[in-house]
Formats: C-alpha cells, structure tokens, sequence
C-alpha cells in the first residue's frame, strides 16, 4: 500500500518540494477573458532562457528542487479582428526531457543573438541590438551552465 522509501529517485523531488508541489504538470489559462491566473508559485522559479512564445518556451528551474519548466505567455490578436486571447502556461519537463530542451532553447537563443548581431552590424535597431545581445549573451552562459550541469548527472 505505502510507498516505499528511500529509493531517491531524483526526478521525484519536485513531489515533496514547497514550490513545485503547488504546481500541476500541466496547466494553462486565458488572462483576458477569465480571473484564471498560474499558482504564484510560478513567479518564484528562476528564469534561464528563451523568448516565451510556443515555439521557444522560457526555461525555468526551481530553485529549491531543480525541476524543470517551460514558460509560454502568447498574445493571440485574432489578426485585429477582436480583444484576442492571451495565453500563459507552465509545463514540467520531465528529466529525461531536459538535455533535448535546453539544446532546443540553446539553438534558439544563439540564432537571435545572430539575428541582432547582423542587425547591429548593419546599422539596424542599433539601441535595441545592443540591449539585446547583452540579455541573449547572459541567457546563453546560463543555458551552458545548465546543459553542463545536466550532462554531469548521466
Ligand atoms: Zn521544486
């Protein structure tokens, strides 16, 4: 009947931990239309990297546990024809996920810092490239740090 203990699976953790036990799964909610927020506990996790929208996901990690979570806050404007949608939801990444994740966001980030760099050396945007060079080079260190952190565990 009772669960065992003392088998230390480690992607277990987030079970007992303060944070993440508060955070389902899976879970999605409509802001504008519906009082539906994400438990506040989402706030709490630190952000690593990765612009947000569905097809890059902002990476966060909790901080007491290291569990994984992708992050997605999307705008639909209905192409202008309404209020739209505006869409948040936080997923947990499994850990055998993890690795292919952050590659994903690493390949992701570093082909927009391109973008701006090509943008700046061309004169283009140039404030705005600069700025954000600097906040996709300091996400590309932290997803480095975490991919080796992760690489170190297996
Ligand atoms: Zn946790």
């Amino acid at each position: 009947m009772s669960k065992v203990d003392g088998g230390g699976y480690m992607s277990d953790a987030y079970l007992t931990c303060s944070l993440c036990g508060k955070i389902p799964d899976l879970v999605k909610v409509e802001l504008l239309h519906s009082e539906e927020r994400l438990p506040p506990e989402v706030d709490s996790l630190r952000c690593i990297g990765g612009s947000g929208n569905c097809s890059s996901p902002q990476i966060r990690v909790c901080p007491e546990c290291g569990t994984y979570y992708g992050f997605i806050h999307e705008h639909d404007s209905e192409a202008g024809m309404g209020e739209g949608y505006t869409e948040e939801i936080i997923s947990r990444i499994t850990s055998e996920r993890v690795l292919t994740v952050l590659e994903a966001a690493r390949r992701d980030i570093a082909s927009s810092l391109k973008y701006w760099e090509q943008a700046l050396s061309e004169g283009n945007y140039v404030d705005h490239a600069r700025k954000m060079i600097v906040e996709e080079q300091a996400e590309l260190e932290q997803i480095d740090a975490e991919i080796t952190r992760q690489s170190e565990k297996t």
